[in-house]
């Protein structure tokens, strides 16, 4: 298994940042989970894209998370030789959001269709909700889901990923829960958003500090780790986003709680299982 952090940031615009999403290939699968800012150009350059991808999978419909979602049904569409429904997985109200982004589309799916004669078709989503349970099984790759605590947004899910005898968890935008605990016992490979509240608490932006109880520190990334028996933990989804050298801070503060690996991901890191 093959896991790539394609964009490492938060809300937040960087310019070496692309938003929140992961690939991850399984038994020449890829499955993106979440679908940031600029998630396509990251695709691309580890040579993926909107009409190889097996699967979508939300972890919540915050905007960060979903905003790209337009631009793959629309390359998938005009890339597909024919009718290639986006298979989209996500916690309740990912249905909804499919629908309204098809609606949002339509101006440019009508012009396109009225220009090229061969693409007779609309593009599609394929929609799979889920809370708690299997969100995936094609007898090779099983990837189930559990309900997270992103308090007050709800539903939100994370995911396990099983396959070619590993597990690799996408956790999303959660604060330490039982379902998370459930979805990492014993992952080789556990990727948690986080945030460093020593570094946000001093910022005198109100909007800035409501972020503080809704997400992972560090530190509970690290307890989360190590309660769960976790290989790598995998920091993504950094707030604010370290300053550049100061990456061996937030490894160190994750290893005080933490025994096994930890990285602090940037753009397109790649690991190997
Ligand atoms: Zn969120
Ligand atoms: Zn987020």
């Amino acid at each position: 298994m093959q896991v790539v952090t394609l964009g490492t940031g938060s809300p937040i615009p960087d310019p070496s940042r692309a938003g929140p999403a992961t690939l991850v290939r399984a038994a020449g699968r890829d499955f993106l989970f979440d679908c940031g800012r600029g998630v396509l150009m990251r695709s691309a350059a580890a040579l993926t894209g909107p009409v190889a991808f097996t699967a979508v999978l939300l972890t919540h419909l915050h905007s960060d998370h979903t905003t790209d979602l337009n631009d793959i049904i629309t390359m998938r569409w005009v890339g597909s030789p024919g009718p290639n429904p986006l298979p989209l997985v996500g916690p309740p109200g990912t249905g909804a959001l499919a629908d309204r982004t098809l609606a949002m589309l339509s101006d440019d799916i009508g012009y396109r269709r009225a220009h090229h004669a061969d693409l007779d078709w609309e593009p599609a989503c394929s929609v799979t909700e889920v809370s708690d349970g299997v969100a995936y099984d094609d007898g090779t790759v099983r990837i189930v889901a559990a309900p997270t605590d992103h308090a007050p947004v709800h539903p939100t899910v994370g995911y396990r990923i099983e396959a070619e005898g590993k597990v690799v968890v996408i956790a999303g935008d959660t604060v330490p829960c039982a379902g998370l605990d459930r979805l990492c016992a014993g992952a080789d490979a556990y990727v948690q958003t986080v945030i460093r509240p020593s570094l946000i608490e001093p910022i005198p932006f109100p909007r800035l500090q409501d972020i503080l109880d809704y997400h992972s520190s560090v530190e509970d990334a690290a307890a989360t780790a190590s309660r769960a028996g976790v290989g790598t933990l995998v920091l993504t989804h950094l707030v604010p986003a370290p300053a550049p050298g100061s990456e061996p801070e937030w490894e160190a503060e994750a290893r005080a709680g933490f025994g096994g690996t930890v990285v602090v991901a940037h753009d397109l890191w790649q690991l190997e299982l």
